[in-house]
């Protein structure tokens, strides 16, 4: 019998109404060049279209309290993809380059190539492509790749947390085999939606015995695996510090069999370190979100599924957008409400966790990554 998760947090209290943002006095317009209280830009933003999932991922939505009565939200709630197409124009405007579509499963959202073709319509200020990209569990890939690519999707980052078939089963508790999310990135591959990085999390005692078989089998691929340390993000995913396998653990196992070295990031503000094997074969991404935060560099919004604004991941609370896009205000204003809201920004969670360990993990209040998108 599978025992009932209680978690420590109503984990939907995230969903009470809350006053919408007070509109500045003054307007501002985009600089496109907007820093935070802490000097961060705003670079990144996540759009989460839908807070279902197809999956039960036991580090994301544990299916004892994602269940059958589990309230998602109703379609009237999730923004349009005008709405979210607006929006995104706006923090376009104030510096964003990149955007990634997420959920819950982005691609359970219908005709999520419609809300493609919209967002990769718009252009940055200096008249460049945004980076638009989607996360996946890969379930309904091979059959949509083609379909995103023509939309105008530039890429997809996958998540497979095991080849083992059972650990991998054990992990989604939802029977998806393994066979069908390699055939999604295969045909993502061949439409040419890369480069593509395939995303593992690992949690200590249930698939860190799979590091190095997936190390072996994606090194020889066109796909560049990362590895992804288990976070404390939601109420409900129970997590235990110990359940963590530190990055630094990961890269010492890979290098008893594989050699490999560190090398430099791409851009400022890349969450994985990169290692190359020395044999110059592939490389991997290690994402060391607890032992080694990086809030520092972190240029990263989050949009919700129902249209609030977060500026952090494990943030108590987020900014209602909806309410001002539902309310008639116009473009400046809604985009002066943005710059007022990331320049006072000052999150840092992460960092903090790494000083306090569970004990702040426990007892905030925070938003499912279902919801907010990861
Ligand atoms: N459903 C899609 C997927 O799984 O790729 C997109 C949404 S999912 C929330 C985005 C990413 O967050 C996935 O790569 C997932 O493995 C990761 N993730 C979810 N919960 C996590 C946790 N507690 N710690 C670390 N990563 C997590
Ligand atoms: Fe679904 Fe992705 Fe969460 Fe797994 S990690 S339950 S696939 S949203
Ligand atoms: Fe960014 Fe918050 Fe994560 Fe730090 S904890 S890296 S501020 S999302």
């Amino acid at each position: 019998m599978t025992k009932k998760v209680i978690p420590l947090i109503d984990s939907r209290s995230f969903l009470r109404p809350s006053p919408p943002p007070a509109l500045p006095s003054i307007l501002e317009t985009p600089t496109g060049l907007i820093a935070d209280e802490l000097g961060r830009p705003l670079h990144d933003l996540r759009i989460s279209v839908t807070d279902r999932c197809n999956f039960r991922c036991v580090y994301c939505m544990p299916r004892a309290v994602f269940d059958k009565d589990y309230a998602f939200l109703p379609h009237t709630a999730l923004l349009s993809f005008e709405e979210i197409t607006r929006l995104a124009s706006l923090f376009i405007a104030h510096g964003v380059h990149k955007i990634r579509l997420t959920g819950g499963e982005p691609l359970l959202r219908k005709h999520i190539e419609t809300l493609i073709a919209m967002l990769s319509a718009l252009k940055t200020p200096d008249g460049k492509e945004l980076d638009l990209t989607l996360t996946t569990n890969g379930s309904l890939l091979a059959k949509k790749a083609q379909a995103l690519k023509d939309a105008g999707l530039k890429r997809v980052t996958v998540s497979l947390d095991a080849l083992d078939e059972n650990i991998f089963q054990r992990m989604n508790d939802a029977d998806f085999p393994v066979a069908e999310v390699l055939h999604g990135l295969e045909v993502a591959h061949q439409v040419g939606l890369g480069p593509i990085k395939v995303n593992m999390v690992v949690k200590r005692g249930v698939n860190d015995q799979e590091i190095l078989p997936m190390a072996r089998y994606f090194k020889n691929t066109p796909y560049i695996l990362r590895f992804i340390e288990y976070m404390d993000v939601g109420a409900s995913n129970g997590w235990k510090m110990d359940e963590v396998v530190p990055s630094a653990e990961v890269a010492r196992l890979i290098q008893t069999e594989l050699p490999m070295h560190p090398v430099a990031a791409n851009y400022l503000g890349e969450t994985a370190q990169r290692w190359r094997y020395a044999d110059g074969v592939g490389e991997v991404g290690l994402i060391s979100s607890v032992t080694q935060a990086f809030c520092h560099d972190c240029s990263r919004a989050r949009l919700s599924t129902e249209g609030k604004l977060y500026t952090c991941l494990f943030a108590s609370a987020g900014h209602d957008l909806r309410a001002l896009l539902r309310s008639e205000c116009s473009d400046p204003e809604i985009s002066s409400v943005i710059g007022q809201l990331w320049r006072a920004r000052d999150d840092r969670y992460s960092e903090l966790r790494t000083q306090h360990t569970e004990g702040l993990a426990a007892t905030r209040k925070k938003v499912e990554m279902s919801y907010i998108g990861g």
